[in-house]
């Protein structure tokens, strides 16, 4: 048993059960025995990998994206460049390789990071030196255009669980079944949040709610909408509440979500639609992100770098291109969601808005 499942046993033996969402809170950021607190889960040999660890293509493209379209807005002379959970910082570094020769982009951009741990705030000094950190969004600097990227990070932040029921909602907590962590439900009962969802989700399906979310758009959006801006999300999710996504990886392998708290990865499916209608700035288009990153010449790029290649390390580039952009790799599953203000010139790569 981790030290941190006999803290929440105790803790739900002493107040009773917890949300889903409090769950997740303590598994991933507990200050002592939090999965993202006490190590760098990423990377070939850690528990994960993420779509920067895989090729330098990713970051060099959507680095590209982002200058474009702050061209496109008239090339503000200061703004802020932001990453929210840069995990190594690999995705920053490779964005800001592709960008030297964006004239004036380097010059005005000021680099911040929003990372809630010490862990990998020491890893991202190492490759983005010079960047200010935060822990929320909320300190971003408001007084000039902010382009911020996010990479999986909004799969990390705590959602709750609830199920349909005929009376209204039960959600889905963390007991005890004797001496161990156990899912359980509470009596069901009206949610005034949820009503919206009432008369299209049958009994008995799952909706999840990712409320710490709308605060971070709340304070992209003020800023991108005042300011000028962008706003990049990837993540793997849909457009919509998918059901039960709760998802535990432990050693590289799927785990149930209760079995090692603190020690495995907790993530869930991002609702872009709950992302898009919480933002008053206009939306592109939900993009797979192999889409995407064919849009934005993957392609072609992975030619260039496959000319420099031979042997094995041939054969890994052409890997890591097939499984960033493969449908039945990440090129499907992950989306691409661009935030920007309403009226300004919609950022290529996503598709038309029909
Ligand atoms: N974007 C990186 C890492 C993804 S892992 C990549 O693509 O490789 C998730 C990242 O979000 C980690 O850096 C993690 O520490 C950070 N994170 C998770 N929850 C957070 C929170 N509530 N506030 C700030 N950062 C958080």
């Amino acid at each position: 048993m981790t030290a941190l499942a006999d803290i929440l046993r105790r803790q739900i033996a002493a107040q009773g059960p917890i949300t889903v969402a409090e769950y997740m809170t303590q598994c991933l950021l507990h200050p002592r025995h939090g999965y993202y607190t006490t190590r760098d889960p990423l990377g070939q040999t850690g528990d994960f990998t993420t779509a920067p660890e895989i090729s330098q293509m990713f970051g060099e493209l959507l680095g590209l994206l982002i200058a474009q379209v702050w061209m496109d807005q008239g090339a503000a002379p200061r703004f802020t460049l932001a990453e929210l959970g840069p995990g190594r910082g690999t995705l920053m570094a490779d964005i800001l390789r592709a960008t030297a020769r964006v004239p004036g982009f380097h010059a005005g951009a000021e680099l911040h990071l929003v990372e809630a741990s010490p862990v990998l705030r020491a890893a991202q000094a190492q490759r983005v030196p010079g960047a200010v950190w935060h822990d929320s969004a909320d300190s971003l600097p408001d007084d000039r255009p902010l382009f911020v990227v996010a990479n999986e990070f909004f799969d990390a932040l705590p959602i709750r669980q609830f199920l349909r029921h005929p009376k209204g909602w039960a959600e889905r907590v963390v007991g005890l079944d004797g001496d161990q962590l156990a899912f359980g439900l509470t009596p069901p009962a009206p949610l005034a949040a949820l009503d919206n969802l009432l008369d299209n989700t049958p009994e008995g399906t799952m909706v999840e709610s990712c409320a710490p979310a709308l605060p971070v758009i709340d304070a992209l959006s003020t800023r991108i909408a005042t300011q000028g801006g962008f706003a990049l999300i990837v993540d793997y999710g849909d457009w919509g509440s998918a059901g039960d996504t709760l998802q535990a990886i432990w050693q590289q392998q799927k785990d149930h979500p209760l079995a090692h708290p603190g020690d495995a990865d907790l993530t869930a499916h991002v609702d872009f639609r709950a992302l898009a209608y919480a933002s008053p700035l206009a939306a592109t288009p939900l993009a797979p992100q192999g889409a995407l990153l064919a849009a934005l010449g993957i392609g072609q790029r992975a030619q260039v770098l496959a000319q420099g290649l031979t042997d094995a390390a041939l054969e890994n580039h052409l890997a890591a291109y097939r499984r960033l952009t493969d449908a039945g790799e990440m090129g499907q599953l992950f989306k691409a969601l661009g935030l920007y203000p309403v009226g300004a010139p919609q950022p290529p790569g996503f598709g038309q808005v029909t």
